[in-house]
């Protein structure tokens, strides 16, 4: 049975050490969140992931849920009484606005509670991350009436949510809905049609579940212009809150599929449900996209998670499991043989994931800092150019990271030889349950096209100038630091090469657009390496500060400047790799006509 221990050490010193969260105490709900406070938050928080959650995750994996004859769906066992507690404990609205029952918290801190979640159960975590979503397209597009009606109780988790895009014949190109809507005197819609693939569609962890859906009103333009949301509760709600009347919205089956078990993903038949718009007419497509930084940066956090929990379990094998003898000679006479950790091989294993999430969670928790300045800073400029970086690295850190997440939990699996294979270990499991970040909320090809093709050029270039210019400046202000040169030098070397790649695009991308989209994921993971070794930069820097205070922390800030390191040398150089597979272009990726495939 796989472990799972929360690290909230490493959190703690993310946000206190590398990005000194004090310093946002201007923000609304950041004074309130001292170190005391954010340190037992997520404390209990790691506890519920512990000790509720790890246990229930081989459950929900062989369990499964089950559809019944009547359209409902059962959850696996435990996880009604866990859903039951996590909303007890109102880890769902931790940092929802209060003024709908939320508790105000920085989202920095749910996004770090979030990935505890996920590594101990992502099928479970799904739920209550779907209803956020939900609530988080209602906050931003709903009417007043629509927010008071709907938020607190998705807040609290008495309601639960989903998101309904996806329909048989599309799921990227969401031009191609058919699912119509169609007007009523009322002022409700009548929707009619089928999506799949609905995570969480139905379930019986809740009284309620409102689904967010896009449809076509009848006379819509065709294409992404003529799209609308809507909001289509399994339960009508009446007028003070309380469950309605049941509305033509059923769960026809659920998908039999590779992971997540635990999480019902199911096709739902709408028959002339009854919906309210959200936002204008035609501009669901907008309406979802303003919320869709959010909803990514939640996905990439499950590339994270369960590269950590596959991590953790890696090293403990490692160090168990006996195989051979050290290549400099046998380090432990007394037995048999060594544990496989000795070998350099092994090492190399565990070095790559470990160097990738100790940077990944850096780059989520600034990231999440940023989503915390652009919703709460009262100084326009500053929100502006947390929304810029929030546009721009929402691609890398859902692309890079789940790729890398879905590779690590493969490597992790090596580790355990013919053993990760097999279920007992529950290696696999971490495998099959990473595979689907890498292809929903945006399957990765489409977040590194959103990359290069929009988020580049957007507003004349001002992100990505403004990233360039923060990174350039560390680089000449501690380049000639001898303590950090092993890491700030080759993140010069690797962010000239980014800059370059760029330029090659400019240059090569507009007579021949293929250019771009054939070296789109190839820049996509540049751009991930410069991010991580620019963490690696700030996180080098606090481990040396808090080494030399002396505060006992040494040997932990030792084994950070080490991993570090190990990324500096090792895993950043890839960013050259990366450069000479854009500047091929796209003449033998496109050389065979269709038909020779
Ligand atoms: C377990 C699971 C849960 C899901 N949960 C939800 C949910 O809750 N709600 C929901 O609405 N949907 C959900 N989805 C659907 C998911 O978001 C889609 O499957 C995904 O967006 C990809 O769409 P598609 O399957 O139609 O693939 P397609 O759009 O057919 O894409 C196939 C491949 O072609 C590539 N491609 C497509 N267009 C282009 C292009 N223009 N340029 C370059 N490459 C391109 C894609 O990158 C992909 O690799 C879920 C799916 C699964 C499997």
């Amino acid at each position: 049975m796989p472990t799972y221990k929360a690290p909230v050490d490493d959190v703690m010193f993310l946000l206190g050490d590398v990005f000194h969260i004090d310093r946002y105490n201007n923000l609304p709900g950041f004074a309130e969140a001292t170190p005391d406070l954010i340190e037992a938050v997520l404390g209990e928080a790691a506890k519920f992931c512990e000790d509720v959650l790890t246990p229930l995750n081989r459950v929900g994996d062989k369990e499964g849920c089950r559809r019944h004859d009547d359209g409902s769906v059962t959850t696996p066992t435990g996880f009604k009484d866990a859903y039951r507690r996590l909303v007890e404990g109102g880890w769902i609205g931790a940092s929802a606005p209060v003024e709908f029952g939320g508790q105000g918290l920085p989202r920095v801190l749910s996004q770090a509670i979030g990935e505890f979640l996920v590594s101990a159960n992502m099928a479970f975590a799904m739920y209550p991350g779907l209803a956020q979503g939900a609530a988080a397209a209602i906050f931003a597009h709903g009417s007043a009436e629509q927010k008071a009606l709907y938020l607190p109780k998705l807040i609290s988790g008495q309601w639960a949510g989903t998101m309904n895009l996806t329909e048989p014949q599309c799921g990227t190109d969401l031009g191609l809905t058919r699912t119509r809507a169609a007007a009523q005197p009322d002022g409700s819609y009548k929707i009619t049609g089928t999506k799949i693939f609905i995570s969480a569609g139905e379930h019986d962890l809740t009284e309620n579940i409102i689904h967010l859906v896009l449809a076509r009103i009848e006379g819509a333009p065709a294409g992404t212009k003529g799209i609308s949301l809507f909001i289509v509760p399994k339960f009508l709600p009446t007028k003070d809150g309380a469950r309605g009347a049941r509305n033509a919205v059923s769960c026809g089956s659920i998908e039999e599929k590779m992971g997540i078990h635990g999480n019902s993903t199911c096709v739902m038949n709408y028959d002339g449900a009854t919906g309210w718009l959200v936002a204008e007419q035609n501009r669901g497509l907008q309406a979802m996209f303003t919320m869709m930084n959010e909803a990514r940066l939640g996905v990439g956090v499950q590339g994270l998670a369960l590269s950590e929990v596959a991590y953790q379990n890696a090293a403990a094998y490692a160090k168990e499991r006996l195989a051979g003898r050290a290549l400099t000679g046998a380090k432990f006479k007394d037995k048999p043989a060594d544990p496989i950790i000795v070998h350099p091989d092994v090492r190399r294993m565990l070095m790559e994931i470990r160097a990738f999430n100790e940077a990944a969670r850096a780059l989520v928790l600034w990231t999440a800092l940023k989503s915390d300045v652009a919703h709460r800073s009262g100084d326009a400029k500053e929100r502006q150019a947390a929304d810029d970086h929030m546009g721009l690295m929402t691609p890398v850190i859902k692309g890079v990271i789940t790729d890398k997440g879905f590779a690590n939990t493969v490597t992790a699996q090596q580790v355990f030889g013919g053993h990760g294979y097999i279920a007992e270990h529950g290696m696999e499991q971490f495998v099959r349950d990473a595979r689907i970040a890498m292809i929903y909320e945006g399957a990765n090809g489409i977040q590194a096209l959103d990359l290069v093709g929009r988020k580049l050029p957007k507003d004349g270039g001002r992100a990505l100038q403004a990233f360039f210019a923060e990174v350039s400046a560390y680089i000449k202000d501690h380049g000639a630091d001898a303590a950090l040169s092993p890491y700030v030098k080759p993140l010069g070397q690797a962010l000239g090469e980014l800059q370059q790649a760029t330029m090659w695009f400019m240059q090569n991308a507009l007579g021949n657009p293929d250019n771009a989209g054939a070296g789109s994921t190839d820049y996509m993971h540049l751009f991930g390496l410069v991010a991580l070794g620019y963490m690696w930069c700030l996180i080098a820097e606090a481990a040396n500060a808090k080494s030399a205070a002396g505060n006992g922390a040494s040997d932990r800030m030792a084994a950070k400047l080490a991993t570090g390191r190990f990324f500096a040398e090792r895993m950043l150089p890839a960013s050259a790799l990366h450069l000479a597979r854009i500047k091929a272009g796209a003449a033998s990726t496109m050389a065979l006509p269709a038909e020779a495939f």
